[in-house]
């Protein structure tokens, strides 16, 4: 086809993201995938049925547009155990089509033209796009060369009057890092007094190993007052698939932020909200999540002691970042093609995720896979 019309790109810098390039790189070459952060296995089959359940009951029309009020309720519950802080189910919490779709109903329903977006690099792709979008100024800050920390002093000296917005991720994608508790303290600090909002994306908040407690906003009063969290129930329940998460903030900010859903998607999908709702009575479906994941990381980390690889701590998330800049010169996108073709694993590279494309000669592989492809990728990347 053709089109006449003369076009001029919104994003004309961005190209199809790095998840999409690599897993069709990677079913072209049939590489072994241990780049998306998707699981391999299945979920709870109690999930499948109670959703197969409510599609048979007729649960297949739109859903409220902010979510099923018993999921709405389950997830106000779980918050309020686990950080003793309470969001009204009503007014406080909504559920959407995916972490990515919050996080885009956020940054587009409190970001205006002209604002000043503080990120953190490396990383998730979709932050500094979105944040053009609305017209605002995404500012990048690295964080530390060494443990991949938030330089807070730095911070401080980037907030300015235009400054609205600073986007924190905690677990870490990609760099798989935790905030402590006084992280959060140096965040609710910086913008005590201030307009800003902090958007908080916590999609791994189940994840977080070695004993460590998840350092979410929601754990500092004064911080959840000004933040809106995103989470998923993709990550948590391993249905990355169906594309349901969940937003939490103040009545003020969720009237804005729900402008946008409504008109995005007006709801998330029915079926699968029973499904969630049903599940989140039982506790245990995510409070075993962290040693889970534990244990991948463990297996994986374990099968790449002999490698070439220096791997990197992995304190939460699905992640474990390799550096092979100790053995290969190559550039990072360079070094994964020729894993993909050569070796025949896919991974990511890490300048992926630094909007100057920053390359420190490390990739990033995903351990939310089964066994079997976790020891045969570790196999492929130990014969580089
Ligand atoms: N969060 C996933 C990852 O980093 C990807 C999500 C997506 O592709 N939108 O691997």
């Amino acid at each position: 086809m053709h089109c006449p019309a003369q076009l001029r790109s919104k994003l004309p810098d961005v190209g199809t993201t790095i998840f999409t390039v690599i897993g069709d790189l990677a079913s072209q070459y049939q590489a072994l995938n241990l780049s998306q952060g998707a699981p391999n296995f299945d979920c709870d089959p109690r999930l499948v049925d109670r959703t197969v359940d409510a599609m048979r009951a007729g649960k297949n029309q739109y859903a409220g547009m902010t979510g099923l009020p018993a999921l709405r309720s389950a997830i106000a519950a779980k918050c309020l155990a686990r950080t003793g802080v309470a969001y009204d189910p009503d007014d406080e919490v909504t559920v959407v089509a995916s972490a990515s779709q919050g996080l885009y109903a956020a940054i587009a329903g409190l970001v205006h033209p002209g604002d000043e977006v503080i990120y953190f690099d490396p990383a998730f792709d979709s932050y500094a796009p979105v944040v053009r979008l609305q017209g605002a100024t995404p500012i990048p800050i690295k964080l530390t060369p060494n443990g991949f920390r938030i330089p807070w002093a730095e911070v401080a000296s980037e907030i300015s009057p235009r400054t609205r917005m600073i986007i924190v991720n905690t677990p870490h994608n990609p760099t798989a890092t935790v905030f402590s508790a006084d992280d959060l303290e140096q965040l609710a600090a910086l913008t005590a007094g201030t307009n800003i909002i902090v958007l908080s994306d916590e999609v791994y908040e189940h994840v977080v190993f070695d004993g460590a407690e998840h350092y979410g906003v929601a754990r500092h009063p004064a911080l959840a007052d000004r933040s809106v969290i995103v989470a998923s129930f993709g990550k948590s329940y391993h249905v990355t698939g169906w594309r349901v998460g969940y937003c939490l903030a103040s009545a003020a900010l969720m009237v804005e932020i729900r402008k946008i859903h409504q008109f995005m998607m007006f709801a998330a999908d029915t079926p699968m909200q029973y499904g969630f709702a049903d599940l989140m009575q039982d506790p245990s479906t995510y409070e075993g999540l962290s040693a889970f994941y534990q244990r991948k990381r463990d297996l994986l980390v374990g099968a790449l002691a002999g490698s070439r690889f220096e791997l990197l701590p992995s304190a939460g998330s699905f992640f474990l970042l390799a550096r092979f800049n100790g053995f290969s010169s190559e550039r990072d996108n360079d070094f994964v093609l020729r894993l993909i073709r050569e070796h025949r694993v896919a991974t990511i590279p890490l300048s992926a995720f630094y909007s100057d494309g920053t390359d420190l000669g490390i990739i990033r592989l995903s351990f939310s896979k089964d066994e079997a492809t976790l020891l045969e990728g570790a196999r492929r990347l130990s014969a580089v």
